[in-house]
Protein backbone atom coordinates (compact mmCIF):
# COMPACT_ATOMS: atom_id res chain seq x y z
CA UNK A 1 0.00 0.00 0.00
CA UNK A 2 0.70 3.98 -0.47
CA UNK A 3 0.45 7.04 0.11
CA UNK A 4 0.98 10.35 -1.92
CA UNK A 5 0.61 13.81 -1.05
CA UNK A 6 0.54 14.46 2.44
CA UNK A 7 2.91 15.38 5.38
CA UNK A 8 1.49 12.20 7.66
CA UNK A 9 1.93 10.28 4.59
CA UNK A 10 3.83 7.58 6.61
CA UNK A 11 1.71 7.86 9.73
CA UNK A 12 -1.42 6.58 7.23
CA UNK A 13 0.79 3.58 5.60
CA UNK A 14 1.76 2.39 9.09
CA UNK A 15 -1.91 2.31 9.86
CA UNK A 16 -2.88 1.15 6.73
CA UNK A 17 -0.74 -1.78 7.02
CA UNK A 18 -2.39 -2.90 9.99
CA UNK A 19 -5.36 -3.37 7.95
CA UNK A 20 -3.56 -5.57 5.57
CA UNK A 21 -2.24 -7.72 8.07
CA UNK A 22 -3.75 -10.49 7.60
CA UNK A 23 -2.65 -10.93 3.76
CA UNK A 24 1.60 -11.26 4.96
CA UNK A 25 3.06 -11.79 8.33
CA UNK A 26 6.31 -12.76 7.88
CA UNK A 27 7.64 -8.87 7.59
CA UNK A 28 7.01 -5.76 7.47
CA UNK A 29 8.72 -2.26 5.98
CA UNK A 30 7.82 1.31 4.76
CA UNK A 31 9.80 3.69 2.48
CA UNK A 32 9.39 7.17 2.16
CA UNK A 33 10.38 10.27 0.25
CA UNK A 34 11.67 12.82 1.72
CA UNK A 35 13.41 15.35 -0.87
CA UNK A 36 16.11 13.41 -3.31
CA UNK A 37 16.38 10.46 -0.71
CA UNK A 38 14.62 7.97 -0.04
CA UNK A 39 14.35 6.33 3.60
CA UNK A 40 13.04 2.86 4.48
CA UNK A 41 12.70 0.95 7.72
CA UNK A 42 12.11 -3.22 7.80
CA UNK A 43 11.90 -6.20 9.57
CA UNK A 44 11.37 -9.91 10.65
CA UNK A 45 7.53 -10.12 12.05
CA UNK A 46 4.04 -8.41 12.55
CA UNK A 47 3.79 -4.46 11.38
CA UNK A 48 3.17 -3.61 15.58
CA UNK A 49 7.02 -5.42 16.58
CA UNK A 50 8.47 -3.97 13.23
CA UNK A 51 7.89 -0.23 13.76
CA UNK A 52 8.85 1.88 16.64
CA UNK A 53 8.24 5.53 17.48
CA UNK A 54 11.43 6.83 16.65
CA UNK A 55 11.70 4.84 13.74
CA UNK A 56 8.24 6.57 12.34
CA UNK A 57 9.35 9.48 13.33
CA UNK A 58 12.28 8.86 11.55
CA UNK A 59 10.63 8.04 8.10
CA UNK A 60 8.53 11.11 8.21
CA UNK A 61 8.10 12.35 4.54
CA UNK A 62 5.05 13.31 1.60
CA UNK A 63 4.31 9.98 0.11
CA UNK A 64 5.40 6.42 0.87
CA UNK A 65 4.67 2.67 0.36
CA UNK A 66 4.35 -0.15 2.44
CA UNK A 67 4.24 -3.87 2.43
CA UNK A 68 3.60 -7.20 4.51
CA UNK A 69 5.02 -10.20 3.15
CA UNK A 70 3.69 -13.89 2.66
CA UNK A 71 6.29 -15.31 0.79
CA UNK A 72 5.69 -16.86 -2.99
CA UNK A 73 9.32 -17.26 -3.66
CA UNK A 74 12.48 -16.61 -1.94
CA UNK A 75 12.43 -17.48 1.88
CA UNK A 76 11.17 -16.19 4.89
CA UNK A 77 14.40 -14.02 5.45
CA UNK A 78 15.21 -10.09 6.24
CA UNK A 79 16.95 -9.40 2.86
CA UNK A 80 13.51 -10.40 1.33
CA UNK A 81 11.37 -8.42 2.88
CA UNK A 82 10.12 -5.33 0.69
CA UNK A 83 9.64 -2.35 0.03
CA UNK A 84 12.93 -3.25 -1.97
CA UNK A 85 14.76 0.21 -2.46
CA UNK A 86 17.90 0.81 -4.62
CA UNK A 87 19.76 4.02 -5.60
CA UNK A 88 19.83 4.17 -9.00
CA UNK A 89 22.14 6.45 -11.78
CA UNK A 90 18.42 8.35 -12.00
CA UNK A 91 17.97 8.44 -8.43
CA UNK A 92 16.51 6.35 -5.60
CA UNK A 93 13.60 3.90 -6.15
CA UNK A 94 11.27 1.48 -3.85
CA UNK A 95 9.07 -0.81 -4.69
CA UNK A 96 6.29 -3.29 -2.87
CA UNK A 97 5.11 -5.85 -4.82
CA UNK A 98 1.95 -8.40 -4.22
CA UNK A 99 1.90 -12.11 -6.37
CA UNK A 100 4.17 -13.62 -8.40
CA UNK A 101 5.96 -13.57 -11.73
CA UNK A 102 6.08 -17.39 -13.52
CA UNK A 103 9.68 -16.08 -15.51
CA UNK A 104 11.38 -14.50 -12.76
CA UNK A 105 14.17 -17.29 -13.08
CA UNK A 106 14.80 -16.91 -17.33
CA UNK A 107 14.77 -12.84 -16.59
CA UNK A 108 17.08 -12.86 -14.28
CA UNK A 109 19.54 -14.20 -16.73
CA UNK A 110 18.06 -11.97 -19.11
CA UNK A 111 20.42 -8.60 -20.89
CA UNK A 112 18.04 -6.17 -21.25
CA UNK A 113 18.82 -2.88 -22.93
CA UNK A 114 21.91 -3.49 -23.59
CA UNK A 115 22.96 -4.78 -20.00
CA UNK A 116 23.36 -7.15 -18.22
CA UNK A 117 21.93 -7.86 -14.44
CA UNK A 118 24.84 -9.99 -12.70
CA UNK A 119 23.95 -9.21 -9.36
CA UNK A 120 21.45 -9.61 -6.81
CA UNK A 121 20.57 -9.04 -2.93
CA UNK A 122 17.39 -10.81 -3.08
CA UNK A 123 16.19 -14.49 -3.85
CA UNK A 124 12.85 -12.65 -4.62
CA UNK A 125 11.32 -12.63 -8.00
CA UNK A 126 10.76 -8.99 -7.44
CA UNK A 127 13.88 -7.54 -7.40
CA UNK A 128 14.06 -8.39 -11.20
CA UNK A 129 11.17 -6.06 -11.38
CA UNK A 130 13.30 -3.12 -9.99
CA UNK A 131 16.27 -3.74 -12.25
CA UNK A 132 13.95 -3.85 -15.00
CA UNK A 133 12.19 -0.25 -13.86
CA UNK A 134 15.45 0.95 -12.57
CA UNK A 135 16.03 2.89 -16.45
CA UNK A 136 12.64 4.72 -16.21
CA UNK A 137 13.52 8.71 -16.23
CA UNK A 138 10.16 9.22 -16.23
CA UNK A 139 7.74 6.53 -15.23
CA UNK A 140 4.38 7.44 -16.79
CA UNK A 141 6.62 7.26 -20.25
CA UNK A 142 8.78 4.44 -19.27
CA UNK A 143 7.10 1.72 -17.49
CA UNK A 144 5.43 0.41 -20.00
CA UNK A 145 8.22 -0.40 -21.99
CA UNK A 146 10.36 -1.69 -19.37
CA UNK A 147 7.56 -3.78 -17.56
CA UNK A 148 6.60 -5.66 -20.74
CA UNK A 149 8.73 -8.61 -20.17
CA UNK A 150 7.08 -9.60 -16.70
CA UNK A 151 4.70 -12.22 -17.27
CA UNK A 152 2.50 -13.69 -14.17
CA UNK A 153 1.12 -11.85 -11.10
CA UNK A 154 1.95 -8.29 -10.35
CA UNK A 155 0.14 -5.39 -8.18
CA UNK A 156 2.88 -3.14 -7.76
CA UNK A 157 3.71 0.07 -5.95
CA UNK A 158 6.72 2.34 -6.93
CA UNK A 159 7.96 5.65 -5.24
CA UNK A 160 10.59 7.41 -6.31
CA UNK A 161 11.62 11.44 -4.68
CA UNK A 162 8.77 12.97 -6.90
CA UNK A 163 6.47 10.00 -8.13
CA UNK A 164 4.59 6.94 -6.95
CA UNK A 165 3.71 4.50 -9.48
CA UNK A 166 0.96 2.07 -9.27
CA UNK A 167 0.87 -0.87 -11.53
CA UNK A 168 -1.64 -3.89 -11.92
CA UNK A 169 -0.94 -6.86 -14.37
CA UNK A 170 -2.76 -7.10 -17.39
CA UNK A 171 -5.01 -10.21 -16.04
CA UNK A 172 -5.37 -8.00 -12.61
CA UNK A 173 -4.39 -11.61 -11.16
CA UNK A 174 -4.18 -9.21 -7.63
CA UNK A 175 -6.17 -6.75 -6.51
CA UNK A 176 -5.63 -2.88 -6.00
CA UNK A 177 -7.62 0.09 -5.16
CA UNK A 178 -7.35 3.60 -5.11
CA UNK A 179 -8.56 5.92 -2.60
CA UNK A 180 -8.67 9.79 -1.82
CA UNK A 181 -8.68 12.17 1.01
CA UNK A 182 -8.44 15.75 -0.08
CA UNK A 183 -5.83 16.33 -2.05
CA UNK A 184 -4.04 13.08 -0.97
CA UNK A 185 -4.52 9.49 -3.00
CA UNK A 186 -3.12 6.27 -1.38
CA UNK A 187 -3.47 3.12 -3.01
CA UNK A 188 -3.41 0.13 -1.35
CA UNK A 189 -4.31 -4.14 -1.84
CA UNK A 190 -7.86 -3.99 0.07
CA UNK A 191 -10.39 -1.50 0.33
CA UNK A 192 -9.95 -2.36 4.25
CA UNK A 193 -6.74 -0.40 4.75
CA UNK A 194 -8.77 2.99 2.74
CA UNK A 195 -11.12 2.55 5.51
CA UNK A 196 -8.56 2.71 8.26
CA UNK A 197 -6.87 5.45 7.36
CA UNK A 198 -10.18 7.41 6.72
CA UNK A 199 -9.98 7.64 2.68
CA UNK A 200 -12.81 7.12 0.34
CA UNK A 201 -12.35 4.23 -2.01
CA UNK A 202 -12.62 5.75 -5.91
CA UNK A 203 -11.55 3.09 -7.93
CA UNK A 204 -10.12 0.06 -8.80
CA UNK A 205 -6.81 0.29 -10.58
CA UNK A 206 -7.25 -1.64 -13.82
CA UNK A 207 -5.50 -4.75 -15.45
CA UNK A 208 -2.53 -3.44 -17.60
CA UNK A 209 -3.36 0.05 -15.89
CA UNK A 210 -0.13 2.11 -14.73
CA UNK A 211 -1.13 4.83 -12.71
CA UNK A 212 1.20 7.60 -11.94
CA UNK A 213 1.00 10.02 -9.21
CA UNK A 214 3.11 13.24 -9.02
CA UNK A 215 2.91 16.82 -8.74
CA UNK A 216 0.35 17.33 -12.40
CA UNK A 217 -1.70 15.01 -10.90
CA UNK A 218 -3.03 11.72 -11.90
CA UNK A 219 -1.72 10.36 -15.08
CA UNK A 220 -3.18 7.22 -16.94
CA UNK A 221 -0.47 4.62 -19.31
CA UNK A 222 -1.07 1.26 -20.07
CA UNK A 223 1.41 -1.90 -20.26
CA UNK A 224 0.58 -4.00 -23.74
CA UNK A 225 -1.88 -6.13 -23.59
CA UNK A 226 -1.61 -9.94 -22.97
CA UNK A 227 -2.07 -12.58 -24.97
CA UNK A 228 -4.97 -14.20 -22.57
CA UNK A 229 -6.48 -11.10 -23.29
CA UNK A 230 -9.22 -10.56 -20.50
CA UNK A 231 -8.92 -10.36 -16.79
CA UNK A 232 -8.04 -13.20 -14.54
CA UNK A 233 -9.11 -12.47 -11.09
CA UNK A 234 -7.82 -14.36 -8.25
CA UNK A 235 -10.90 -16.04 -7.01
CA UNK A 236 -9.58 -17.14 -3.68
CA UNK A 237 -9.48 -14.01 -2.53
CA UNK A 238 -12.61 -13.66 -1.96
CA UNK A 239 -12.98 -17.07 -0.59
CA UNK A 240 -10.20 -17.16 1.86
CA UNK A 241 -7.33 -14.66 1.70
CA UNK A 242 -9.04 -11.21 1.43
CA UNK A 243 -10.72 -9.32 4.85
CA UNK A 244 -14.68 -9.90 4.51
CA UNK A 245 -15.05 -5.75 5.25
CA UNK A 246 -13.18 -5.17 2.03
CA UNK A 247 -14.48 -4.65 -1.92
CA UNK A 248 -12.74 -6.92 -3.96
CA UNK A 249 -13.24 -6.98 -7.74
CA UNK A 250 -16.79 -4.91 -7.36
CA UNK A 251 -17.95 -7.39 -4.90
CA UNK A 252 -18.11 -7.00 -0.98
CA UNK A 253 -16.24 -9.99 0.78
CA UNK A 254 -18.49 -11.09 3.37
CA UNK A 255 -21.79 -10.97 1.06
CA UNK A 256 -19.65 -13.65 -1.65
CA UNK A 257 -18.87 -15.40 1.05
CA UNK A 258 -22.34 -15.87 2.64
CA UNK A 259 -23.75 -16.83 -1.17
CA UNK A 260 -21.34 -19.64 -1.15
CA UNK A 261 -23.08 -20.90 2.28
CA UNK A 262 -26.37 -20.27 0.72
CA UNK A 263 -25.89 -22.52 -2.86
CA UNK A 264 -23.43 -24.75 -0.60
CA UNK A 265 -27.14 -25.46 1.61
CA UNK A 266 -29.05 -25.53 -2.05
CA UNK A 267 -26.69 -27.93 -3.40
CA UNK A 268 -25.55 -30.11 -0.65
CA UNK A 269 -28.28 -30.30 2.12
CA UNK A 270 -28.46 -33.33 5.35
CA UNK A 271 -30.41 -33.27 7.87
CA UNK A 272 -28.16 -32.12 10.70
CA UNK A 273 -29.20 -30.56 14.14
CA UNK A 274 -26.66 -27.08 14.23
CA UNK A 275 -24.34 -25.57 11.38
CA UNK A 276 -21.12 -24.56 12.80
CA UNK A 277 -18.22 -22.39 11.03
CA UNK A 278 -14.29 -23.44 11.31
CA UNK A 279 -13.43 -20.12 12.93
CA UNK A 280 -12.53 -17.48 10.96
CA UNK A 281 -12.23 -18.95 7.62
CA UNK A 282 -15.70 -20.69 7.75
CA UNK A 283 -17.98 -17.93 9.17
CA UNK A 284 -19.77 -16.20 6.82
CA UNK A 285 -20.46 -19.17 4.45
CA UNK A 286 -21.66 -21.19 7.54
CA UNK A 287 -24.05 -18.01 8.15
CA UNK A 288 -25.30 -18.80 4.55
CA UNK A 289 -25.42 -22.58 4.97
CA UNK A 290 -27.56 -22.11 8.36
CA UNK A 291 -30.03 -18.97 7.02
CA UNK A 292 -30.72 -21.06 3.30
CA UNK A 293 -31.01 -24.54 5.25
CA UNK A 294 -32.86 -23.30 8.47
CA UNK A 295 -30.44 -25.19 10.57
CA UNK A 296 -29.23 -23.27 14.31
CA UNK A 297 -26.32 -21.53 13.95
CA UNK A 298 -23.68 -22.72 16.68
CA UNK A 299 -19.84 -21.42 17.19
CA UNK A 300 -18.80 -24.94 18.78
CA UNK A 301 -15.05 -23.92 18.18
CA UNK A 302 -13.49 -21.49 20.40
CA UNK A 303 -10.35 -19.76 18.73
CA UNK A 304 -7.15 -18.54 20.60
CA UNK A 305 -6.75 -15.23 19.11
CA UNK A 306 -3.25 -15.14 20.67
CA UNK A 307 -1.86 -17.39 17.90
CA UNK A 308 -1.48 -16.20 13.98
CA UNK A 309 -3.43 -17.47 10.93
CA UNK A 310 -1.99 -21.18 10.94
CA UNK A 311 -0.71 -21.61 6.99
CA UNK A 312 0.56 -18.11 6.39
CA UNK A 313 3.86 -19.76 8.73
CA UNK A 314 5.62 -20.94 5.73
CA UNK A 315 7.89 -24.27 7.71
CA UNK A 316 5.34 -27.22 8.34
CA UNK A 317 6.86 -27.41 11.63
CA UNK A 318 5.20 -23.83 12.54
CA UNK A 319 2.33 -25.18 11.78
CA UNK A 320 1.54 -28.26 12.59
CA UNK A 321 2.14 -26.93 16.25
CA UNK A 322 0.36 -23.98 15.90
CA UNK A 323 -3.19 -26.12 14.76
CA UNK A 324 -3.43 -27.72 18.29
CA UNK A 325 -3.45 -24.49 20.39
CA UNK A 326 -5.00 -22.67 17.97
CA UNK A 327 -8.79 -24.33 18.15
CA UNK A 328 -10.57 -25.93 21.33
CA UNK A 329 -14.31 -27.36 20.73
CA UNK A 330 -17.07 -26.62 23.27
CA UNK A 331 -18.20 -29.69 24.64
CA UNK A 332 -21.78 -29.55 25.58
CA UNK A 333 -22.75 -28.21 22.45
CA UNK A 334 -21.34 -30.99 19.96
CA UNK A 335 -22.05 -34.44 22.33
CA UNK A 336 -24.54 -36.57 20.95
CA UNK A 337 -25.31 -34.01 17.94
CA UNK A 338 -25.29 -33.99 13.98
CA UNK A 339 -23.60 -31.19 13.07
CA UNK A 340 -22.49 -29.48 9.42
CA UNK A 341 -19.03 -27.80 9.22
CA UNK A 342 -18.49 -25.32 6.88
CA UNK A 343 -15.12 -24.41 6.17
CA UNK A 344 -14.16 -22.66 3.16
CA UNK A 345 -10.94 -25.02 1.55
CA UNK A 346 -8.84 -27.77 2.42
CA UNK A 347 -5.51 -27.57 0.89
CA UNK A 348 -3.68 -30.34 2.73
CA UNK A 349 -6.21 -31.72 4.90
CA UNK A 350 -3.63 -32.07 7.73
CA UNK A 351 -5.43 -29.11 9.81
CA UNK A 352 -8.76 -30.10 8.60
CA UNK A 353 -8.08 -33.92 10.07
CA UNK A 354 -7.45 -32.48 13.78
CA UNK A 355 -10.15 -29.95 13.58
CA UNK A 356 -12.90 -32.95 12.43
CA UNK A 357 -10.90 -34.97 15.03
CA UNK A 358 -11.56 -32.50 17.84
CA UNK A 359 -15.45 -32.79 17.29
CA UNK A 360 -15.38 -36.27 17.36
CA UNK A 361 -13.54 -36.40 20.54
CA UNK A 362 -15.90 -34.44 21.86
CA UNK A 363 -18.47 -36.65 21.14
CA UNK A 364 -19.90 -35.55 17.82
CA UNK A 365 -22.82 -37.99 16.39
CA UNK A 366 -22.20 -36.65 12.72
CA UNK A 367 -19.91 -34.78 11.08
CA UNK A 368 -20.73 -33.76 7.79
CA UNK A 369 -18.58 -31.45 6.26
CA UNK A 370 -19.26 -28.70 3.71
CA UNK A 371 -16.52 -26.68 2.07
CA UNK A 372 -17.27 -23.62 -0.15
CA UNK A 373 -14.73 -24.29 -3.07
CA UNK A 374 -14.02 -27.02 -4.90
CA UNK A 375 -10.95 -29.49 -4.68
CA UNK A 376 -7.82 -27.95 -4.53
CA UNK A 377 -6.21 -29.94 -6.91
CA UNK A 378 -3.40 -27.59 -8.64
CA UNK A 379 -0.83 -24.97 -7.12
CA UNK A 380 -1.11 -21.75 -7.63
CA UNK A 381 1.53 -20.11 -9.24
CA UNK A 382 0.03 -16.10 -9.05
CA UNK A 383 0.99 -15.65 -5.43
CA UNK A 384 -1.08 -17.87 -2.93
CA UNK A 385 0.91 -20.00 -1.54
CA UNK A 386 -0.13 -23.49 -2.05
CA UNK A 387 2.24 -26.14 -1.96
CA UNK A 388 3.01 -28.28 -4.78
CA UNK A 389 0.70 -30.96 -6.54
CA UNK A 390 2.15 -33.57 -4.26
CA UNK A 391 1.34 -31.63 -1.05
CA UNK A 392 -2.22 -30.76 -2.01
CA UNK A 393 -4.53 -33.63 -0.46
CA UNK A 394 -6.85 -33.22 -3.51
CA UNK A 395 -4.01 -33.64 -6.13
CA UNK A 396 -3.70 -37.37 -4.96
CA UNK A 397 -6.81 -38.56 -3.57
CA UNK A 398 -10.60 -38.65 -4.86
CA UNK A 399 -13.28 -37.40 -2.69
CA UNK A 400 -14.06 -40.54 -0.91
CA UNK A 401 -10.41 -40.43 0.21
CA UNK A 402 -9.92 -37.59 1.54
CA UNK A 403 -12.95 -37.75 3.52
CA UNK A 404 -11.76 -40.85 5.04
CA UNK A 405 -8.74 -39.19 5.80
CA UNK A 406 -10.23 -36.09 7.80
CA UNK A 407 -12.51 -38.46 9.15
CA UNK A 408 -16.06 -36.64 8.52
CA UNK A 409 -19.25 -38.79 8.03
CA UNK A 410 -20.11 -36.82 4.49
CA UNK A 411 -17.71 -34.60 2.77
CA UNK A 412 -18.92 -32.36 -0.11
CA UNK A 413 -17.43 -29.38 -2.43
CA UNK A 414 -19.08 -26.58 -3.84
CA UNK A 415 -18.88 -27.20 -7.47
CA UNK A 416 -17.09 -24.25 -9.96
CA UNK A 417 -20.71 -23.19 -11.37
CA UNK A 418 -21.62 -22.84 -7.71
CA UNK A 419 -19.02 -20.63 -6.98
CA UNK A 420 -18.84 -18.46 -10.53
CA UNK A 421 -22.75 -17.75 -9.32
CA UNK A 422 -21.33 -16.38 -6.10
CA UNK A 423 -19.64 -13.36 -7.66
CA UNK A 424 -21.19 -10.51 -9.63
CA UNK A 425 -18.35 -10.42 -13.14
CA UNK A 426 -18.59 -12.76 -15.51
CA UNK A 427 -17.35 -16.72 -15.47
CA UNK A 428 -14.45 -16.01 -17.56
CA UNK A 429 -12.89 -13.00 -15.80
CA UNK A 430 -12.02 -15.11 -12.92
CA UNK A 431 -8.56 -17.46 -12.20
CA UNK A 432 -9.25 -21.07 -11.37
CA UNK A 433 -6.48 -22.66 -11.79
CA UNK A 434 -6.19 -23.90 -8.89
CA UNK A 435 -9.09 -26.26 -8.93
CA UNK A 436 -9.14 -26.79 -13.14
CA UNK A 437 -5.72 -26.83 -14.05
CA UNK A 438 -6.06 -23.90 -16.68
CA UNK A 439 -3.50 -21.61 -15.97
CA UNK A 440 -4.31 -17.81 -17.49
CA UNK A 441 -0.34 -17.34 -18.56
CA UNK A 442 1.46 -20.77 -18.29
CA UNK A 443 4.41 -20.90 -16.14
CA UNK A 444 7.50 -20.53 -17.68
CA UNK A 445 9.89 -22.34 -15.90
CA UNK A 446 9.62 -24.73 -12.73
CA UNK A 447 7.99 -22.84 -10.02
CA UNK A 448 9.76 -24.06 -7.42
CA UNK A 449 8.99 -21.74 -4.19
CA UNK A 450 13.24 -21.39 -3.49
CA UNK A 451 13.93 -21.20 -7.00
CA UNK A 452 16.28 -18.18 -6.55
CA UNK A 453 18.30 -19.89 -3.95
CA UNK A 454 19.55 -22.64 -6.57
CA UNK A 455 20.67 -20.97 -9.19
CA UNK A 456 24.66 -21.66 -8.87
CA UNK A 457 26.09 -18.31 -8.55
CA UNK A 458 24.73 -14.84 -7.20
CA UNK A 459 24.20 -13.84 -3.56
CA UNK A 460 20.97 -16.35 -3.86
CA UNK A 461 23.26 -19.04 -2.94
CA UNK A 462 24.96 -16.60 -0.24
CA UNK A 463 21.19 -15.72 1.70
CA UNK A 464 20.67 -19.27 1.30
CA UNK A 465 23.44 -20.73 3.44
CA UNK A 466 23.36 -17.49 5.45
CA UNK A 467 20.20 -18.71 7.04
P1 LIG B 1 -5.55 -28.00 5.47
O1 LIG B 1 -6.49 -28.57 4.46
O2 LIG B 1 -5.37 -28.89 6.62
O3 LIG B 1 -4.25 -27.61 4.85
O4 LIG B 1 -6.18 -26.68 6.04
C1 LIG B 1 -6.98 -25.93 5.27
C2 LIG B 1 -7.29 -24.68 6.03
O5 LIG B 1 -6.21 -23.78 5.84
C3 LIG B 1 -8.55 -24.06 5.52
O6 LIG B 1 -9.29 -23.62 6.62
C4 LIG B 1 -8.06 -22.89 4.74
O7 LIG B 1 -8.79 -21.76 5.09
C5 LIG B 1 -6.65 -22.63 5.19
N1 LIG B 1 -5.81 -22.25 4.03
C6 LIG B 1 -6.10 -21.31 3.16
N2 LIG B 1 -5.12 -21.13 2.29
C7 LIG B 1 -4.17 -21.97 2.57
C8 LIG B 1 -2.89 -22.25 2.00
N3 LIG B 1 -2.41 -21.52 0.98
N4 LIG B 1 -2.17 -23.23 2.52
C9 LIG B 1 -2.66 -23.93 3.54
N5 LIG B 1 -3.85 -23.68 4.12
C10 LIG B 1 -4.62 -22.71 3.67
Amino acid sequence: MGVFGTPDAVNLAYRGLFALQHRGQESAGLAASQGSRIVHHKGMGLVLSVFSAETLQRLQGTSAIGHVRYSTTGSSILVNAQPLVVETARGMMALAHNGNLVNSASLRCLESEGRSFPLFHTTTDTEIILYLASGAADLRKDLPRLLAPLRGAYSLLFLTPRQMAAVRDPQGFRPLVLGRRGGAWAVASETCALDLMGFSYERDIEPGEILVLDRRGLLSARLPPSPHGRPAYCLFELIYFARPDSRVYGDLVQAVRHRLGRRLARDHAVPADLVTPVPDSGLYAALGYAEESRIPFQMAYVRNHYVGRTFIQPHPVQRLSQVAVKLSVIRDLVRGRRLVVVDDSIIRGTTSKSRIGLLREAGAREIHLRISCPPTRFPCYYGIDFPDAGELIAARKDVEAVRRHIGADSLRYLGLEGLLSAVSGPPDHYCTACWTGHYPVAPEEAMDKSRHEKEPSGPGGVAARKR
